[in-house]
């Protein structure tokens, strides 16, 4: 029996920031999955900052979206129809095959989790992608020491959020971050164990950051938003720092390639290094990020939030979202 069912596609390529009219809610029939192939409903899908530079047809690390076909992306869904002994009718799995109601899917591509003691989502955010890029990000790029100060942009958002708590966890003596909204600052310092926010928005990034870092300097700068942001934290940086290049997301949306930081002098004088990152290239930290993680969270000692927006056809304007703040935590996408 097929299934009709719905996804999104990529209608155009995007000049500057996306517009609506750049993606198609488009009406599909499945066919019954074959052998060795699975039907998954999808229950959560994850809407990613680097989705953008998918969206691009430019040399990068992963391949374009290609143009009127189903973008991907994670998700998390139930399995409806198996044809597959590996996977049976009501597992749980998490794949790539977002921006859509149901997944045909080899079976091989699907991954059954556990999901009696978190929510499906987890995968999607604190056991997903944000997870294990914080936790790479902090021990093997920024190779933090016990004692060391950290200072995360973006720091209210899936990754960010995750960056200042595990800095705390693993040692750092002093934690800071910006982000967009004072609400967002009173969380990372009243729930997360920040021990000092702002709210860039607020401006004077330089002055902001040396007041949070109450004279400290910065030994790993964990970049997810880059520009000024980046130049404020190199003026702060603590000889030999370390700057983990996660993300530069406030010039995803960049027609011209935006400036670099005036300050790069400053790399030389305090011996910094920059060192840029793509998490997929670390899988190999998964099974020590799943056992580290998970103890922390059975044990209470890590917390982590998720933005939910309702159904497919607002899955573009979750993504959007990403873009002026919409979330807090992770964004995803609740079908
Ligand atoms: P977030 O959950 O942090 O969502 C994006 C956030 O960025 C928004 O909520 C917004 O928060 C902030 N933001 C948006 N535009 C700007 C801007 N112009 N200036 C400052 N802040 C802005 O996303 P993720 O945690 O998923 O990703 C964070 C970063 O990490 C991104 O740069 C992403 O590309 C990168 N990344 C890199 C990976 C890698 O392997 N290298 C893997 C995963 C993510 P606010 O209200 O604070 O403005």
């Amino acid at each position: 029996m097929s299934t009709r069912t719905r996804e999104i596609h990529l209608a155009r390529r995007p000049v500057g920031r996306p517009v609506p009219e750049d993606f198609s809610l488009v009406e599909v029939e499945l066919p019954a999955p074959g052998p060795g192939q699975v039907l998954v409903r999808n229950t959560v899908l994850s809407v990613d900052p680097y989705m953008r530079g998918r969206m691009n047809d430019t040399e990068s690390y992963v391949e374009p979206y290609a143009l009127g076909a189903p973008m991907e992306g994670g998700a998390m869904g139930e399995v409806v129809a198996s044809e597959d002994p590996s996977l049976a009718v009501g597992d749980v799995v998490n794949h790539m095959a977002g921006w859509r109601e149901h997944a045909l899917l080899d079976a091989r591509e699907a991954r059954r989790v556990d999901a009696s003691r978190v929510p499906a989502s987890a995968y999607l955010s604190v056991l997903g992608m944000p997870g294990l890029t914080a936790y790479v990000g902090l021990t093997r790029i920024g190779r933090l020491a016990e004692g060391e100060v950290v200072h995360v942009s973006g720091a209210a958002g899936a990754v960010g959020s995750l960056v200042g708590q595990m800095a705390k966890l693993l040692g750092a003596s002093h934690v800071t971050g910006s982000a967009g909204s004072a609400e967002k600052v009173a969380w990372l310092t009243d729930e997360l164990g920040f021990d000092a926010a702002y709210d860039y928005r607020d401006g004077d990034l330089v002055g902001q950051l040396g007041t949070a870092l109450g004279g400290r300097r910065i030994d790993v700068y964990f970049d997810n938003v880059g520009g000024d942001h980046l130049e404020a934290a190199i003026e702060h940086m603590a000889d030999f720092g370390r700057i983990a290049a996660c993300g530069a997301i406030a010039t995803y949306d960049a027609t011209e390639p935006p400036p670099g930081p005036r300050n790069l002098t400053r790399v030389v004088q305090r011996r910094l290094s920059m060192t840029g990152f793509i998490v997929t290239d670390h899988r190999d930290a998964a099974s020590e990020f799943y056992r580290t993680v998970g103890d922390w969270l059975a044990e209470g000692r890590l917390s982590f939030r998720e933005t939910f927006v309702d159904g497919l056809e607002n899955a573009v304007e979750g993504f959007l979202g990403l873009g002026t703040g919409g979330n807090t935590g992770k964004m995803l996408i609740r079908l």
